[in-house]
């Protein structure tokens, strides 16, 4: 049965723009059920016509034809995305709870259909005599491990249970992420008095004011975004504000209201065990590395425990100087977590004769966009002009064209930078469009969400030093999508292993720490005099100041993640203790609590990004400073022949290598962890080249 159609349905109408920007002027939320219901069915018929197609099977009839397919689905879901993410309201959440069900149903259908898989398998046993291209052949073999890795193969009733599992997963990761939504929109702290703002700097003032009036309100409001809560836990003398504004923070999701998460984490943990076992692994970690470049819960474990065992020492060292600090200031308290960032601040300042706010001054959010962009041209060739033409979700999403050395197309760039109410938290690429060449050159449409305080009506937007790393990191991932050069959608741009996938990003990150870029950018907002010589000294020198506490924030993470992962399909468990447990057998200090909680922890639980996966930054670490160590070996940040490796084999690569053997056509060798803890100060740095 064919659903009904909206003729007017702009997202089912074909899009008439050349450079296939969805008509977002047009799109209303009415839209979407229609569209997917038509968009899901198209792709089933061709699924099946694929299945069961009378001719043998080739690469061309059934990999070829499944890449060309469920393209409305593919463009549906991807405006969807966008919005569900970066403009949300009650109806496209309402959709997003419906939708996350049937989507996971359809796909499991897929790859449980028999007739497909045979076709796949076929082809996969033959691989080696089918003539194809490189590409081609790691394209099957994604497809025939993707299939297997969903349960293709299974006896009847293994599917069955299975599919079950998929769709309350789903089902279970939307309720989760709408539920951490709910608690981040319901928390305003509003803030009258002159003393209620005592040690605030004016930029926050300002961002606190614009964050009231965005939501109706007189005076200055604390927001449960990170860029609200923690420069107010950094400057805020106010010790019991920032206790409840902590509080807050880190109860979202465990309230034991009906948003609490903590039932959904426990039945969560238990499907994904159950599902790794129908699927022939131990537990969940064990089936999510072994697609993994780590391959192994016990290649994690041991990079996690050697950055572990040396960040801990490290943090509790500081821990004892920061209370030091406190008795010096005649406070009578233990230092708690609401205090650690408040009291590293003041330790900073003294220590390396830097703050913060000295420097924000000069990190205005478009000279750091243009930072960003300079990078770009001197490593790749890349230009970007802004572009005002272009449909947008929200008035304040900013477009650029971009193009290469010789004026080649790439693609346009979506800059979302402002937090808003409608706007889930963190930062994020998504793209509206993947880079692919097997129907037409199709150029990518990607975006970047931010979550910055916008400065006040009519004022410039300034960054912390942390806000322009993110900008770096996520502009690194959209440079993964935008230089893509590939032929099938399938290993696209950012579709590449997860542990991989952090390393164009944080790699990225590495050049905002070079005074060259720094003293050109780093420009003051009001005079456009750049940084002052000794600031930009201490900046850099203050950059692994408290680092200690950022990595046992990040490592406790990743552990606690690796071990609800670990449990086995009959462990039930009750999260808050599994939570405590957890902490307590790696010796977490008391004062620092996991940069995510659990039962706020998008990156595992709003859906399976990152399950078993968190340590992947760290991996991807790993892989970052020891590439970035090849343009410092080289004496030039923008080494050309290093950039061009680097093009080549990382950023324009997508998923067309194993990530290992990329990594080693770019560097020549793989990594050790030797550079990541040089990097983090954790070891001395390298000795002079004999
Ligand atoms: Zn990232």
């Amino acid at each position: 049965m064919t659903p009904p159609v909206m003729s007017d349905n702009p997202l089912l109408a074909d899009w008439t723009r050349a450079d296939g920007v969805p008509p977002f002027d047009r799109i209303m939320p009415e839209h979407f059920r229609p569209a997917y219901d038509r968009a899901l069915a198209e792709h089933e018929a061709e699924i099946a016509a694929i299945a069961a197609d009378p001719e043998p099977p080739t690469f061309a009839n059934t990999i070829g034809a499944m890449e060309r397919g469920g393209r409305a689905l593919t463009r549906v879901g991807n405006v969807f995305h966008v919005l569900a993410g970066a403009h949300s309201n009650d109806e496209l959440l309402a959709i997003e709870r419906d939708i996350a069900p049937q989507i996971a149903r359809h796909w499991n259908r897929i790859h449980t259909n028999e007739a497909l898989f045979r076709r796949i398998d076929a082809l996969a046993k033959v691989a080696g005599t089918l003539g194809l291209d490189a590409e081609q052949k790691r394209v099957l073999e994604r497809y025939h491990i993707s299939f297997r890795r969903a349960g293709a193969g299974l006896d009847a009733a293994a599917k069955k249970r299975l599919a079950e599992i998929i769709e309350r997963l789903a089902a279970l990761g939307t309720a989760f992420s709408q539920n951490v939504l709910a608690d981040e929109q319901a928390f305003v702290l509003s803030f009258h008095e002159e003393a209620e703002l005592a040690g605030l700097p004016a930029f926050m003032r300002d961002a606190m004011k614009s964050e009231a009036q965005e939501r109706g309100r007189d005076g200055y409001a604390v927001t449960l975004s990170r860029s609200s809560v923690e420069p107010f836990l950094q400057f805020s003398d106010r010790r019991d504000l920032r206790e409840k504004v902590f509080r807050a923070f880190v109860s979202r999701g465990d309230n034991g209201g009906p948003t609490d998460n903590k039932s959904i984490i426990a039945e969560t943990v238990l499907l994904r065990a159950e599902r790794a076992r129908l699927l022939g692994f131990a537990d969940f970690a064990h089936y999510r590395l072994d697609d993994a470049m780590a391959k192994s819960p016990d290649a994690v474990r041991d990079l996690l425990d050697t950055v572990w065992t040396r960040a801990r020492k490290k943090t509790l060292a500081d821990r004892d100087d920061l209370q030091a600090l406190v008795q010096e200031e005649g406070g009578n308290f233990k230092l708690a977590p609401w205090d650690w960032r408040y009291y590293a601040e003041k330790l900073r300042r003294r220590r390396c004769d830097f703050d913060e706010m000295a420097v924000k001054p000069y990190l205005n959010l478009d000279q750091m966009i243009e930072a960003v962009f300079y990078a770009a041209k001197r490593l790749f060739g890349l230009t970007f002009r802004p572009r005002t033409d272009v449909p947008v979700w929200h008035p304040d999403v900013r477009v650029w064209e971009v193009r290469g050395r010789d004026d080649k197309l790439f693609g346009l760039f979506f800059g979302d930078y402002f937090a808003r109410p409608s706007k889930h938290s963190g930062a994020w690429m998504t793209s509206l469009r993947d880079q692919q060449r097997l129907t037409g050159d199709v150029r990518p449409l990607i975006v970047n969400v931010c979550n910055f305080a916008k400065g006040a009506e009519g004022e410039t937007t300034l960054l912390s030093f942390d806000d322009a790393r993110t900008l770096f990191h996520e502009f690194g991932h959209a440079l993964h999508g935008l230089l893509s050069n590939v032929t099938y959608p399938e290993i696209s741009g950012t579709n590449v292993a997860t542990d991989f996938v952090e390393l164009p990003s944080q790699l990225y990150e590495h050049w905002l720490e070079q005074p060259d870029l720094l003293r050109r950018f780093a420009l003051h907002y009001r005079s456009g005099e750049p940084m002052p010589e000794d600031l930009l000294a201490r900046l850099l020198a203050a950059r692994n100041f408290n680092r200690g506490f950022a990595t046992v924030e990040y490592v406790a993470c990743a552990l606690v993640d690796l071990d609800f992962h670990s449990l086995s399909a009959a462990d039930r468990i009750e999260s808050a203790a599994f939570e405590a447990q957890a902490l307590s057998r790696i010796g977490m200090p008391d004062e620092i609590v996991m940069r995510h909680r659990p039962s706020h922890f998008a990156h595992i639980f709003s859906g399976e990004g990152y399950a078993a996966g968190y340590y992947s930054y760290m991996w991807s670490e790993v892989l970052d400073a020891d590439a970035f160590e090849a343009f410092e070996e080289a004496g030039d940040i923008f080494d050309p022949a290093i950039a061009k490796r680097l093009h080549d084999y990382i950023y324009a690569a997508g998923g067309s290598r194993d990530p290992a053997e990329a990594y080693k056509l770019f560097r020549g060798r793989l990594p050790s962890a030797d550079a990541l803890l040089r990097k983090r100060g954790f070891a001395a740095p390298a000795a002079a080249a004999a």
